[in-house]
């Protein structure tokens, strides 16, 4: 064998290591599952849109699912359908496609749609006609955000078409929906006028003759805090990975990502650090260098707010925030290249929070997890995250 290839094996490491991961604390899910469960009516839709909030749709959706999660849902027909490829044979509901979406491979596949009006009826109607099965769907009520689901005043001819439909025995209605949008400050108004709204728009489809099943309003925040909001069932998705939108600190945070310092250096006072010189050095220190930036979901806004955890301590980002990479001053601290950075994580040993990043970029905590890059491997852990024994 030639001295060329063997020679590398001596310097190679045991373990290659990732220089950055992001680890999914699933028994932090499991945990929260449980406690959603036990706050919801009898269905709990295990929310796994957006790749389950940055955090691995197929690793959430199936911890979930064994923790007291009675079904699933996700926005688009791929996201379904990525799971039904999975193997994962539970209830799915896709709540948001245009007209023309592939609902004939919704129905093969048993994934569930919810229709927010006439039109999206008609697609569906004339889909189960080719495919010569009912499809099961959801009819979506806007109750007040005027944002997706049936405007109020189009809701009962909605439900009219529907009876109309399931008597063709094109679709089957199993379920009633609708979103809060102001969930998160229970004490405002605008959750109880809504809340009514919902329940009378339950009532219509009744009186329509249609017999939904699963009547759902709440996310998160109102399964957490709105008894009035739960219905049948609730469907929640920021919770499980331990976002609680209305502030309380029941839920566990399942993300932890980390890095591996590639260099250090040494420098000098006045020495300008980055792109465009957005820090200067105030006097002798080292500077650290961690292989993650803006492509892997470092909010650039978050340049010169920000710290890490190195060496037990928070080490402020200095300069701004490269695609690919930040610089930490780490003082006089001796940090060697290899040392593991903990970039964010549920803060039980100091290093920051989701909401701690969420904070220093002017954005919500969900915008934080869904933002984190594709380059940045998801590593599912059953056990306690980094730092913890
Ligand atoms: C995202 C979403 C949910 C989940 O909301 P969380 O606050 O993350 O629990 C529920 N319903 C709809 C329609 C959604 O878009």
């Amino acid at each position: 064998m030639s001295t060329f290839l063997a020679a590398p094996a001596l310097t190679r490491p045991a373990t290659p290591v990732a220089p950055v991961q992001l680890l999914v604390d699933l028994a932090a899910v499991a945990h929260n599952t449980r406690l959603l469960r036990s706050r919801s009516a009898d269905h709990l839709m295990a929310v796994v849109k957006a790749d389950g909030f940055g955090h691995g749709a197929e690793a959430v959706a199936r911890t979930a699912l064994a923790s007291g999660a009675t079904a699933l849902g996700v926005t688009s027909l791929a996201e379904a359908f990525a799971l039904r490829e999975a193997g994962i044979t539970a209830p799915l509901l896709s709540w948001l496609n245009p007209v023309e979406a592939d609902f004939e491979e919704a129905a093969r596949r048993d994934v569930q749609v919810a229709v927010p009006g006439p039109a999206h009826l008609a697609a569906v109607c004339a889909s189960a006609e080719r495919t010569g099965r009912p499809a099961q769907v959801h009819l979506h009520v806007d109750v007040g955000m005027a944002r997706d689901g049936c405007p109020p005043e189009l809701w009962r001819r909605l439900c009219l078409q529907a009876r109309e439909a399931e008597r063709r025995g094109q679709v089957r209605v199993v379920g009633v929906m609708g979103h809060l949008g102001c969930a998160d400050r229970p004490r405002e108004h605008c959750n109880r006028i809504w809340t009514g709204a919902f329940a009378a728009a339950a009532r219509t489809a009744l009186r329509s003759g249609l017999t939904p099943r699963i009547r759902h309003l709440a996310a998160t925040a109102a399964t957490l805090t709105n008894p009035s909001a739960r219905f049948d069932g609730s469907r929640v998705g920021a919770g499980l990975v331990g976002i609680d939108p209305s502030g309380s600190t029941e839920l566990r945070p399942a993300m932890t990502v980390t890095a591996r310092v590639v260099d250090v250096r040494e420098v000098r006072a006045g020495t300008r650090v980055g792109y465009g010189h957005a820090h200067t050095t105030t006097g002798r220190t080292r500077l650290a260098l961690l292989p993650l930036g803006y492509a892997d979901g470092v909010p650039r806004a978050a340049g010169g707010h920000a710290s890490v955890l190195l060496r037990g301590r928070r080490r402020p980002l200095v300069g701004a925030v490269s695609m690919d990479q930040v610089v930490v001053d780490t003082g006089d601290d001796v940090v060697r290249p290899g040392e593991l950075a903990t970039v964010l994580g549920p803060g039980d040993d100091g290093e920051p929070t989701v909401a701690d990043w969420a904070g220093w970029s002017g954005t919500i905590a969900h915008e934080i997890v869904t933002g984190l890059g594709r380059r940045v491997p998801r590593v599912p852990r059953v056990s306690a995250p980094v730092g913890r024994s």
